[in-house]
């Protein structure tokens, strides 16, 4: 079952702020930003600055943390990598895996996404499992296709209570960065698409597991995705490195 109440609001942080910043973002977060209890707010700042974000939140419960990507193995000769067993004892509760500019810039495969989904559980951690389509597979009628094929392989190597506790994230390609969001009916096609085939894996408890919407979510349009069914929570990458800005998505709808 998920560890994560719905509405789940997370902040991906992509490769922006170091410790300093990461702390004066959480001073300036915490002070002026009302975390509502029903909700899970969670952030995914860049790995060096788990460790300040852990420090600027050592008294508050209502934030998780998370790591933007691990490597598979626990330890080795990995020059640049981290595991998931060290992000877990760093303070990490979860991990994005398959993130679109992990697949697109660094060229992860669906199998990688797969194996580093497995590592993150038997670490604890919780992986959020990305997946999205290109505007290309879009227009060539071939979204389903890619998204189910992308879930499939990052499932495929966990036992069903692993998929339970997983958390996913629909994140069309086109739509991240971009300005251009998905509509809240896209989003929700995508979204049933994806609950379907984790019923057939999992059955009832399918509805439990909380599928996100990410893709140039802004605090204008993000009480309509959330609204959309199906819509979990979001997860946001550029309008969540704005702390009022970001309050205002955690505290929409
Ligand atoms: C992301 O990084 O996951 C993301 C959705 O980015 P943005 O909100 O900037 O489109």
């Amino acid at each position: 079952m998920s560890a994560l109440t719905k509405p789940v609001i997370a902040g991906n942080w992509k490769m922006h702020k170091g410790p300093t910043e990461a702390r004066e973002f959480f001073r300036t977060f915490l002070a002026q930003v009302e975390i509502p209890q029903d909700r899970t707010v969670a952030f995914f700042p860049p790995a060096i600055s788990l460790g300040a974000a852990v420090a600027a939140l050592s008294d508050r419960t209502d934030v998780l943390l998370g790591v933007q990507n691990i490597h598979w193995e626990t330890h080795g000769a990995f020059t640049g990598e981290i595991s998931a067993p060290m992000a877990a004892d760093a303070g990490a509760r979860l991990v994005l895996c398959g993130h679109s500019e992990r697949r697109h810039v660094f060229g992860e495969t669906d199998e990688a996404v797969g194996r580093k989904a497995a590592a993150a559980f038997a670490a604890g951690l919780v992986a959020m499992i990305c997946v999205g389509e290109t505007l290309e597979e879009r227009e060539a009628g071939r979204l389903e296709e890619v998204v189910l094929r992308q879930l499939d392989a990052a499932i495929a190597g966990l036992d069903d209570a692993d998929v339970a506790r997983a958390a996913i994230a629909y994140e069309p390609v086109w739509a991240i960065g971009t300005g251009r969001n998905a509509t809240p009916d896209d989003a929700a096609a995508a979204h049933a698409v994806l609950r379907d085939r984790l019923r057939e894996r999992v059955g009832d408890g399918a509805a439990d597991i909380p599928i996100l919407y990410g893709g140039s979510v802004k605090p204008e349009n993000a009480a309509s995705l959330l609204a959309a069914s199906d819509v979990d929570g979001l997860l946001v990458g550029g309008a969540s490195l704005d702390p009022q800005g970001f309050g205002r998505i955690v505290n929409a709808g």
